[in-house]
């Protein structure tokens, strides 16, 4: 179903937007997933209502219980990344000039609210930074590589080197009029001193114009090869191209915030996908943890104490580590693994730590990475259980789900395990082939 939050203010559109928004119409029934109901030709965002409406008559006629829950997204504008899109319409096969003006809709767009029916001033678009799920490490992954520039953005392209230069001269990049302009354009105007390439949107102080200097040093050197098109190359290995392992080189090597690299490990082809969207809202603190239920005003704050009766307060962290019930399930689950370790304090930590503890061969940190959301989702589960349900498991069952998921997930998709669940239940590693 297609919800949107109802944004009270009024964009500016322009003729050209218009005109997009036309052409775009004749396609986007094609690229836009079937459940999506709002805002696609043919489709209504009234089919959402429509289809509760039936829900709701059908549990009506056979008097079936129904529990009917509302949910409202968070305002996209704010977290979508808006490199990632461009990346899926090139993936899309939507040419470099269409991406060219869409991106030109998204960098200049601006909007004015509506207070009591009359618009204020204008003012510009602009992203908290909150970055897409994913794309990072894989977008620090992949280089261009220039031929004719015509295809490649000259700001936020990572060509020149591993960073764009939108990142890397960011002031430049918020100052520069023309934000899409592409490598051959740039080159044609002329980047070098006094070249007609850089256009401002004021003067350059000092400073600034000491940054172009830079910049300019290190365009100096580069030269188009008219006979080549652009291309994206891995640049971990630009011979055979991307691999899991490289990607792990990746991210054990790059000193970057542990937060980035620890939601890139959530997304694990093994692991159920509502595991690791789990997974995802855990390292962001954003499940409905009694904490996080008070701090919302949702229940009052001396509801907050831990299910499993242990005196303390029910934060994730408390919940999934430090809590002397569910969190005793971390050194069970290692013995049975072989391994020892005391438990780092927060889940990032934790997580990197239980991923990368046993060094070595990649297939193992796999293993591990699988097992650590294993037992989230378990300890999880019961803490629903022992709320909800009033019933309640003992560590050593808890152990034992967390041989049997792993088991399953690993089953179903790995025809080399072919070894009997009796021999998964002592010897993992043995039947994953690494010992
Ligand atoms: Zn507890």
């Amino acid at each position: 179903m297609g919800v949107t939050k109802r944004i009270d203010s009024h964009i500016n559109i322009q003729a050209e937007i218009q005109v997009l928004a036309n052409r775009l119409r004749l396609v986007i029934g094609s690229v836009i997933s079937e459940s999506q109901t709002a805002f696609v030709k043919d489709r209504q965002i009234l089919d959402g209502i429509l289809i509760a409406n039936e829900a709701v008559d059908e549990a009506r006629k056979t008097k079936k219980e129904l529990l009917l829950f509302k949910v409202d997204f968070e305002k996209a504008y704010d977290s979508v990344d808006w490199s990632y899109l461009d990346a899926v319409m090139g993936r899309m096969s939507f040419p470099v000039l269409w991406r060219k003006w869409i991106k030109e809709c998204i960098c200049t767009a601006s909007a004015s609210v509506l207070v009591n029916g009359s618009p204020t001033e204008e003012f510009r678009l602009q992203r908290d930074g909150v970055d897409g799920l994913g794309g990072r490490w894989f977008g620090e992954g992949v280089v261009r590589k220039v031929g004719d520039g015509t295809e490649s953005y000259f700001w936020t392209d990572p060509w020149l080197g591993w960073t764009p230069l939108c990142a890397r001269f960011d002031r430049l990049f918020d100052l520069v009029v023309n934000k899409s302009s592409t490598v051959a354009e740039m080159c044609s105007l002329g980047w070098d001193t006094g070249g007609e390439a850089w256009v401002w949107q004021r003067h350059l102080w000092a400073w600034e114009e000491e940054m172009l200097g830079e910049c300019q040093v290190l365009l100096h050197d580069f030269i188009l090869q008219a006979q080549l098109s652009d291309t994206w190359i891995w640049r971990l290995d630009p011979v055979s191209g991307y691999s899991v392992r490289g990607v792990y080189q990746l991210l054990t090597s790059h000193p970057s915030d542990p937060l980035d690299d620890v939601l890139d490990l959530i997304w694990h082809k093994q692991v159920p996908l509502k595991v690791s969207i789990f997974a995802w809202r855990l390292l962001r603190d954003r499940l409905p943890t009694k904490t996080n239920l008070a701090t919302r005003g949702i229940i009052t704050s001396e509801a907050q104490a831990c299910v499993a009766g242990c005196g303390g307060m029910e934060t994730a962290q408390h919940l999934f580590i430090a809590c002397s019930i569910f969190g005793s399930l971390w050194s069970s689950v290692r013995s049975w693994i072989g391994f020892s370790s005391v438990d780092p304090h927060n889940l990032t930590d934790h997580f990197l730590q239980f991923t990368f503890s046993s060094g070595g061969l990649s297939v193992r940190r796999s293993f591990l990475q699988l097992t650590w959301l294993v037992c989230v989702w378990v300890i999880w589960n019961e803490r629903n259980q022992r709320l909800f349900r009033n019933s309640e498991q003992s560590l050593p069952q808890l152990l034992d789900k967390v041989k049997l998921y792993s088991y399953w997930w690993l089953k179903t998709t790995n025809i080399n395990l072919v070894s009997n669940y009796h021999s998964w239940w002592t010897s993992h590693f043995t039947c994953l082939g690494m010992v």
